[in-house]
């Protein structure tokens, strides 16, 4: 029953044009957004670019300069916040510290003259769906930051919103917790098929949590994607850096031809020569870049005598190790461009790693494919 009044409360949230000013300053800039019913969206990007200021005009704790707010088929822009049938959780759960977690759980729905009964049905399901009812008489105090991020969650749930906005949720809890609780909140959100729209600068937080992503920087909206989409074809540069440290490389474009679904792209390079990428759309002659993730290039040590015979010969460049670096799982290899200066990032997975193979102050040649390399329009 409850499974399917929350799926059946989720709504899908539109923003139409949506810009919000403090004085002169523009913190939010016309921004047009559809979010669907029962995805999970994070609002991703670094500090400074608006993503809380849209989640609480989205809320109603903000009123928008201009544009329209859509929760359903209703415009909220008018709505106080009280009266929008959303939910917020905060980084700090914000659990009423005197009030039993049985109490906590019951606020909204006491607040809202649910008959007693009813709440009773529904704070119990909640307890139950975050695995928590055996502390139900206990006080805040007496959890752990774990069980306490659970217990808000609930409260936010208790009231059946349409939408439930979360605000760095998990950025108060250390490493291994944090990991633990994004993997409940997703688990949580597609079993009962609810809205969940989430603040976040964590860009792997984002990835694994989402249906879709809206990157922002500076007000705007950088690209609207899923994580794949994001991680292998970022729209912009930003975005390239941003989600996954890749390397990027600006030249001219000098051919476009059409082939297979996308475009094969010829940049040309200064001081490194021709590089192919897919894109759309490359006007000859324009200034564009390309970008390529750093775990999709193939290392090989430079032999001036034998040619390079590279799998993936389309692109490449001869580079000298500046450091090498191992993270746990990735290796990350910093090198120069021996002819540009330009610095470059090259991950390996560590169990693929021969550590001796190659130090640092050798030169090697990075190679990578054209169909791996993504087209970024300046
Ligand atoms: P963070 O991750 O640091 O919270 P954010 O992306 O969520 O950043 P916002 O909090 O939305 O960013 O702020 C966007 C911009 O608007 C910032 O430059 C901020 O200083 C400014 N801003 C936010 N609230 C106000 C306010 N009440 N008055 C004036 N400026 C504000």
């Amino acid at each position: 029953a409850t499974q399917q009044a929350l799926a059946d409360a989720a709504a899908g949230v539109s923003l139409r044009s949506v810009t919000k000013k403090y004085g002169s300053f523009t913190a939010v800039e016309n921004l047009t957004l559809d979010i669907p019913a029962g995805n999970y969206c994070c609002l991703l990007g670094p500090s400074g670019c608006g993503k809380t200021t849209a989640l609480r005009t989205i809320a109603g704790h903000e009123e928008v300069t201009s544009g329209d707010i859509l929760i359903g088929d209703r415009r909220v822009n008018d709505i106080p916040a009280a009266k929008r049938n959303t939910s917020m959780m905060f980084q700090s759960y914000a659990l009423f510290p005197h009030k039993s977690i049985w109490e906590n759980v019951e606020f909204g729905l006491k607040m809202r003259k649910l008959p007693e009964q009813e709440r009773r049905t529904r704070v119990g399901e909640m307890l139950e769906m975050v695995g928590l009812s055996h502390v139900a008489e206990r006080k805040p105090n007496m959890l752990s930051g774990g069980q306490q991020q659970r217990i808000a969650l609930a409260r936010a749930l208790a009231t059946r919103p349409q939408v439930l906005m979360l605000d760095e949720p998990l950025s108060a809890l250390d490493e291994n917790l944090r990991v633990k609780m994004r993997t409940e909140l997703r688990r949580i959100q597609k079993q009962f098929g609810m809205t969940f729209i989430q603040v976040t600068h964590h860009v792997e937080e984002a990835f694994s949590l989402s249906d879709m992503v809206v990157v922002m920087t500076h007000g705007r909206i950088d690209q609207v994607a899923t994580p794949s989409e994001l991680f292998n074809t970022p729209a912009s540069q930003f975005v390239a850096k941003f989600m996954g440290d890749n390397n990027i490389f600006t030249g001219k474009v000098v051919n476009s031809v059409a082939d297979t679904s996308l475009d094969l792209i010829q940049l040309e390079v200064e001081g490194i020569g021709t590089l192919f990428c897919r894109g759309y759309a490359a006007p000859v002659g324009s200034i564009a870049a390309c970008s390529i993730r750093p775990d999709l290039m193939q290392i090989e040590p430079y032999l001036p005598t034998v040619p390079i015979q590279s799998s993936l010969a389309a692109n490449q460049i001869t580079a000298r190790i500046v450091a090498v670096e191992m993270t746990g799982f990735v290796t990350r290899v910093s090198l120069m461009a021996e002819a540009t200066g330009q610095e470059i990032l090259y991950k390996a997975r560590t169990t693929d790693w021969d550590a001796n193979a190659l130090t640092e102050g050798q030169l090697v040649v990075l190679s990578w494919s054209k169909d791996n390399c993504v087209f970024l329009a300046a």
